[in-house]
């Protein structure tokens, strides 16, 4: 018998979603590194898609997880027995957030953490209308998906959630389509997917106070844009505006999976009657990604990470300086690279992956290259960074 390649066996007995996986073999990660098998390595431009902020393999992470598999990993579904993990790391979160927004329900996913915020709004208005964005992304299970921005990733999974509607991101429109009947609005603070958009800051202001006039809660996702990756710990604090719920994940676990929607403890209290049990998961807030994740976000706040992102974002911007390069939009180390065209981009990528460098686009803006590295990603980095793709544009 022949033995197949692990690259043969992934794209045999591993469910395929991409027509043109990267399959690249990772052996091992550190830093703002991944080791493919090949012998090769590469800088990872994407921290695993805003996931990794603090770098891979952080000591203090590693221990974090060995200390609680050592102790206990599941022992109950969510919420039913005191978990030192799950309450140390909610308290963390709440001292980190305005003092409204104080109980967390820790889920598996970013697209749970959808999920329960859109029943916690429909629970707590007894309204069911949602308003969201265009060419946004908040997950991919049906409620997320049926709030998904655009129409090609829809089409094919209907019938979706009703009464939702759709609107650009910064747009008039959208603030006059709130009214009494709507449960929430959900927006990314700082939108990811489409590329790197960020809010107008009267904008903002003015759909918090249509919410507020409506009684319609608003709902800000942080999924990709929390834990420092803007430069601030929250999106929001760039504008002073704060949701009703914020959605949270990727960075949330320090590399293992884990979502959160956060409220007041009044809010979340709905889900504690009709019915009881309003919202329930096994596995939501596993023991060992609440005690990983609590490490990550300790690192990001002792190691002053945050506060040097901003020169990052300067490095990277006075780099990045090519006649082939269209613009570069960022805000902190969210940022997109445009070039002439999405095929332009899937070249790029080819020969920056060949060159050791990790990267990928925008699900909504194929046309920009994705520049998400950990936070910790040091100046010589950046520099070999830019340099590759420089050499491939
Ligand atoms: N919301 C935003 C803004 C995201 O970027 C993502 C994932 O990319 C999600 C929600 C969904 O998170 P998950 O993939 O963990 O379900």
């Amino acid at each position: 018998m022949i033995n197949k390649t692990n690259r043969q066996l992934f794209l045999e007995h591993v469910a395929q979603t991409s027509p043109t996986p990267m399959g690249i073999e990772i052996v091992g990660a550190e830093g703002s590194y991944l080791f493919g098998s090949d012998g090769k390595q590469y800088i990872d431009l994407i921290g695993g898609i805003s996931v990794c902020n603090i770098g891979h393999k952080n000591p203090a992470v590693v221990n974090a997880i060995k200390e609680q598999a050592e102790a206990y990993l599941h022992v109950m579904v969510y919420g039913e027995v005191v978990q030192s993990p799950q309450v140390k790391y909610a308290e963390l979160l709440a001292s980190q957030l305005p003092a409204h927004l104080d109980c967390v329900y820790f889920t598996n996913s970013g697209s749970e953490a959808t999920e329960g915020a859109l029943k916690l709004a429909r629970r707590v208005t007894g309204k069911s209308d949602i308003i969201c964005c265009n060419k946004a992304y908040h997950g991919n299970t049906l409620g997320a998906l049926s709030i998904m921005g655009d129409e090609y990733w829809r089409n094919a999974f209907r019938p979706l959630l009703p009464g939702v509607g759709h609107y650009d991101f910064n747009s008039r429109e959208l603030i006059d389509a709130v009214n009494e009947n709507t449960a929430c609005v959900i927006i990314e603070t700082i939108q990811g997917e489409a590329g790197v958009i960020v809010p107008d800051n009267n904008w903002l202001k003015a759909l918090r106070s249509k919410c507020d006039d409506t009684c319609t809660l608003l709902i800000f996702d942080e999924i990709q844009c929390g834990f420092g990756r803007t430069g601030k710990m929250w999106g929001f604090q760039h504008y002073n505006v704060e949701p009703d719920i914020l959605l949270l994940g990727k960075a949330l676990g320090g590399g293992m999976p884990l979502g959160a929607f956060i409220s007041s403890h009044q809010l979340m209290a709905t889900l504690t009657v009709n019915p009881v049990l309003g919202h329930i998961t096994t596995f939501g807030g596993h023991p060992v990604c609440c005690a990983a994740g609590m490490a990550a976000m300790n690192v990001l706040m002792q190691d002053a990470i945050i506060e040097h992102v901003p020169e990052k974002e300067a490095l990277f911007h006075s780099l990045l300086k090519h006649p082939a390069i269209v613009s570069v939009r960022s805000k902190g180390l969210l940022m997109a690279v445009e070039l002439d065209s999405a095929t332009s981009v899937s070249q790029t990528l080819k020969s920056c992956l060949d060159k050791g460098l990790f990267s990928d686009w925008f699900l909504f803006a194929p046309e920009y290259i994705r520049v998400a590295p950990p936070l910790t990603i040091s100046e010589e980095d950046i520099r070999k960074a830019c340099a590759i793709i420089l050499s491939c544009l």
